[in-house]
């Protein structure tokens, strides 16, 4: 059933009622003074008449409106609302329409969020337990839930590691660590931490800043975690330390997850004098080998990558 047409019935309706009142009122009105004195009688009987042709007129068109609607297969369950009709005071009575159109945000709600778990569980990049099995949740060590001390701890021992690569530890956001590395004079990075877990890794020159401007007497600057490196090169060690960022990702060992990182990042301190483990060169596309593998640290340009 269309609402057109619904409409349209409800309307052939309004006109009925209205001329069955004009109807009425004509005739306790009696005749009037317009209707002059001769004949007055007939004028009056025949303006009753034109009237009464009217109602029939538009009796016909409320009689054709609802024959074009179908009903409803059953009745309305509309639970505890159809209450709602009965309610006398006025400014209760638009309660319904507020009614109908919050179910209709709630289903919506539900669709979205029906669609949402689809296509989230298809995110192989997981980094959480909530979904996971029953038997995997009881060794959980929550690498995102970490005292600060047990972090600095973890990276004072990194730091300690290699001795060309210099670790400053701060803690911009609340309790989550924010690492500021210089490898060398090659480059710098931040990596940002939640608990124990790598979220964030950006690199740029030993030339660049991170902070924002400073404001006046130089305070004010902060900790720029998104802006890129104007360089290629460092753009391209982003993204490949991003990656092997979610490479060594482990949520059961995250010291070893962070540990192995540092390691593999600790290799690009040789990253403009080493020469690509497969066509031999410095450089290729302009690029030096950006890429580091996994397990034996050995460089690749971008394009000779195992
Ligand atoms: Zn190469």
């Amino acid at each position: 059933m269309s609402l057109e047409s619904l409409h349209t019935a409800l309307n052939a309706i309004q006109v009925l009622r209205s001329s069955v009142g004009h109807v009425f009122e004509t005739l306790a009105n009696g005749i009037r003074a317009d209707h002059g004195e001769d004949g007055k009688e007939t004028k009056f009987v025949l303006e009753l008449h034109e009237l009464l042709s009217k109602v029939n007129g538009n009796l016909r068109e409320v009689e054709q409106a609802v024959n074009s609607l179908t009903p409803p297969p059953g009745p309305f369950n509309l639970g505890n609302t159809s209450c709602l009709s009965q309610e006398t005071t006025q400014d209760r009575q638009a309660l319904y329409p507020q009614l109908v159109e919050s179910y209709k945000w709630t289903d919506k709600v539900h669709e979205y969020g029906n669609l949402a778990v689809a296509l989230l569980s298809q995110n192989s990049l997981k980094r959480s337990y909530i979904n996971t099995s029953a038997k995997r949740r009881r060794t959980q060590t929550s690498s995102h839930n970490v005292p600060p001390q047990a972090v600095d701890s973890v990276i004072a021992t990194i730091d300690r590691l290699f001795n060309d690569m210099h670790v400053k530890v701060s803690r911009p956001f609340a309790t989550n660590a924010v690492l500021q590395i210089t490898l060398g004079r090659i480059l710098k990075a931040v990596v940002a931490f939640k608990g124990l877990m790598i979220e964030w890794v950006l690199v740029k020159g030993h030339n660049e800043e991170f902070s924002t401007e400073l404001g006046v007497g130089g305070v004010g600057g902060q900790l720029d975690l998104w802006s890129e490196s104007r360089y290629c090169v460092f753009r391209k060690v982003t993204e490949n330390a991003n990656a092997a960022m979610l490479h060594f990702y482990s949520p059961t060992l995250p010291e070893l997850a962070v540990r192995s990182f540092m390691t593999w990042f600790h290799s690009f301190n040789t990253l403009f004098s080493d020469t690509c483990k497969r066509c031999g060169n410095h450089l290729h596309s302009g690029l030096p080998p950006t890429w580091r593998d996994f397990r034996t640290l050995e460089p690749f340009h971008e394009d000779c990558k195992p």
